[in-house]
């Protein structure tokens, strides 16, 4: 069957609800027509034209243009997927997008959410046997890729915001180009934002594509005169002149993360009240939000004050706001010229989310947000010169600045033998291919000639990184699998600990009651106990609210560490502890750590020089808010952060003998690519004196 523009114009004009069959509400009446006013709307009928022709298709179009709302749409009306028992998926690269438009579209087709439209992210599932429509991050479908490489569920897949060029998306295409000639019966649309549809055309061999003309109004630009050096108090500077000076708009300032951003919120809101200005509504928009939270950002303005000042919103958001959501009435946007990137180096292997600056495309992308309802302004807080020689063309694709340990243990399991050869458009540099193959060597996930082992089976299974997963794996063996679960669980949501500006010494305090001197690891535990117990649950939020302790993410973490119980138990890895009152209690923990992460482990150097980091010699510090008291020799950590200093963070004491017995491979001193140095001379001291005890660790 091939379907018309008009017979779906006469199926969304009801009065039943095409899907469901029930009457359709007032509400989606008042959606459909502004539905119907989106430019991709003009061109449903050639879209349903080449997307019958062709089982790929490239589609391009400026943001706020209605693909990531309609296109899905459009297909689910032609394809009618939950006719076959199929789904169409729609990836994103962000979760926060996957939520608010599944949100979005499950109102405009007037079901409930989790119903016939749904989403999927990373230990959340909004989707029932109902769902045909299904939003989900593209790691999720790549997950799901990996127990069924021909993606069999689905009768079309839409990659969107294909130009942000995920890790994650850019694997996607890589497969995809494969199932589709496997699969004569599945549909692929690539959707992009940007101008470099020239590229996604000739990475899938000529592919058609569509292209919406923008709607788009003239954005005036305005540089600063002199490079400024607080980005930051330059941003409130501007917004607080353009809401005291502008006429009526809304405001979006991009900076670059959470903290950042909520520090802004309140400053902004301190000075409007201060200065006695004009109602303005703030609203900060990052990915740590909850859905609720989020969905704010598309509430009205306020109305004009009896002085007839006009009332505006502005949402501070970090590149969330550049293509991945859409936000009527934006007249004003601040551009700091930066956002926080992944930035990777291979050599000393160490990955992390670092402020950078932007590139020219990212800064054009901006600026048109503020042209989507009428003519508006940017406010570039560079120089014009600065725009034009130090900022990059286009941002890198994300393959090019990660660790790709996870990603090539992925697609191991799928199946892809030979990585060098495997159809990337920008292909990882050989190094850092190299380095995650020998990450995975020595987790145990890869033997010596790169294959899958039964652990790098097991331990694909986790959405989790391949060391905090070898790590989870192994606990059993150390008897403490249940606390090294929830310590993984901990691991993968935000801070639980809330530090606010206004009572930093009382929440210092708090934290100092669960502090565990032998590390964070251990205080985040103490913490979850704590959290567990009968007192705390009578009134949990309460209860984490008296403890400058983030209950959302105490809650999250609580629904990840069942999730991932699941996959112990369909792994039949048994759920023990020692005892609590057992001298070993605590050193089972610390070693099982050691097992995942001996990759991340510092050693003190004397005379009170930094730490340095095991054979890569990088100079750490231990950040200042670790709980870690007394001076341990040997450190284990989780993150490293670049910032003014290179602060690990997330450390816990571990000892020597420790790391030479569970990772003889990594921490083998004869091996001549060990640098010489004191790390050496200490591990050869240690493994000399190590009379090894007996195991007995119960
Ligand atoms: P694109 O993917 O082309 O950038 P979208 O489909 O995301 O465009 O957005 C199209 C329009 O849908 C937006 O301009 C906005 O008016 C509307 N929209 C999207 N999400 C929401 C929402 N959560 N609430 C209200 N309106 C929304
Ligand atoms: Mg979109």
């Amino acid at each position: 069957h091939a379907t018309t523009a008009k017979q779906a114009k006469i199926a969304e004009d009801g009065p039943k609800n095409a899907f469901t069959g029930t009457n359709l509400s007032p509400r989606y009446f008042s959606i459909l027509k502004k539905r119907r006013e989106l430019p991709v709307y003009e061109q449903r009928q050639e879209f349903l034209d080449l997307y019958h022709k062709s089982n790929v298709l490239v589609f391009v179009g400026e943001t706020g243009s209605g693909k990531t709302t309609q296109i899905p749409q459009f297909v689910c009306y032609d394809d009618l997927p939950q006719k076959k028992g199929k789904m169409v998926a729609c990836t994103q690269p962000r979760r926060v997008a996957a939520m608010s438009v599944a949100t979005r579209v499950a109102q405009e087709m007037d079901v409930v959410l989790g119903d016939e439209v749904g989403y999927s992210i990373r230990f959340e599932d909004m989707t029932s046997d109902k769902t045909f429509l299904k939003y989900m991050t593209d790691g999720m479908l790549l997950r799901e890729a990996m127990n069924d490489p021909d993606l069999t569920k689905y009768s079309t897949i839409i990659l969107d915001e294909a130009h942000e060029r995920t890790l994650a998306t850019d694997v996607l295409m890589a497969l995809l180009k494969d199932v589709v000639l496997r699969r004569a019966d599945l549909k692929l649309v690539i959707m992009s934002a940007t101008l470099d549809s020239k590229k996604f055309q000739s990475y899938f061999h000529g592919a058609p594509l569509l292209a919406v003309p923008g709607r788009t109004h003239p954005v005036e630009i305005f540089y600063t005169p002199a490079p400024e050096d607080d980005y930051l108090s330059a941003a409130l500077r501007t917004t607080l002149s353009i809401h005291d000076s502008q006429p009526e708009g809304d405001i979006l300032v991009f900076l670059t993360g959470e903290d950042e951003i909520e520090r802004a919120a309140a400053k902004i809101r301190a000075e409007v009240q201060e200065a006695d200005m004009g109602p303005l509504d703030v609203y900060p928009l990052y990915g740590g939000l909850t859905p609720q939270q989020q969905q704010k950002i598309f509430n009205p303005p306020p109305k004009a004050d009896v002085n007839g000042r006009p009332g505006r919103k502005c949402i501070i958001s970090t590149n969330i706001a550049e293509t991945s959501l859409t936000i009527d009435g934006i007249v004003y946007v601040v551009d700091t010229g930066f956002s926080k990137q992944k930035v990777f180096n291979p050599r000393v292997r160490y990955e992390s989310l670092l402020v950078t600056p932007i590139s020219q495309a990212s800064a054009q992308q901006r600026a048109g947000r503020a042209g989507r309802t009428q003519p508006g302004k940017c406010f570039r807080l560079y120089t014009e010169t600065s725009f034009k020689d130090d900022l990059i063309p286009q941002t890198y694709p994300e393959i090019l600045l990660s660790n790709i340990a996870a990603t090539v243990l992925e697609l191991k399991k799928l199946g892809v033998e030979d990585l060098v050869h495997f159809d990337l458009m920008d292909p990882p540099a050989p190094e850092t291919l190299m380095r995650a193959l020998e990450e995975l060597y020595y987790l145990k996930c890869l033997n010596i000639d790169g294959d899958l082992t039964e652990m790098g089976k097991l331990a694909s299974e986790y959405p989790l990184d391949p060391a905090m997963a070898v790590m989870l794996i192994s606990s059993s063996e150390f008897y403490c699998s249940n606390e090294i679960l929830s310590i993984c669980s901990l691991l993968s949501v935000p801070n639980i600990f809330v530090r606010p500006n206004h009572a930093k010494q009382k929440a210092d305090e708090m934290k100092a009651f669960f502090a565990h001197d032998l590390g964070d690891h251990l205080t985040l535990l103490n913490v979850y106990h704590a959290f567990k117990s009968d007192e705390a649950q009578e009134d949990p939020k309460q209860w984490c609210h008296e403890h400058f302790l983030n209950y959302r993410a105490l809650t999250q973490a609580d629904n990840i560490r069942m999730q991932l119980k699941r996959i112990m138990e369909r792994q039949e890895i048994e759920l023990v502890s020692t005892p609590h009152t057992s001298p070993k209690y605590y050193d089972n923990i610390r070693q099982a750590l050691v097992a995942g992460f001996f990759m991340q482990v510092a050693m003190k150097q004397s005379n009170n020089r930094p730490y340095l980091t095991v054979r890569e010699e990088q100079k750490v510090v231990i950040h200042p808010g670790s709980t870690l008291k007394h001076e341990a020799e040997w450190v284990l950590y989780n993150e490293f952060t670049l910032t003014s200093a290179n602060y690990i963070r997330t450390t816990t004491a571990v000892k020597p003998e420790w790391l030479i017995e569970l990772a003889p491979e990594y921490y083998d001193i004869e091996d001549e690519n060990f640098p010489d140095g004191d790390i050496k001379k200490a591990l050869r001291r240690a493994r000399n004196g190590v009379h090894r005890s007996e195991k007995g660790r119960k």
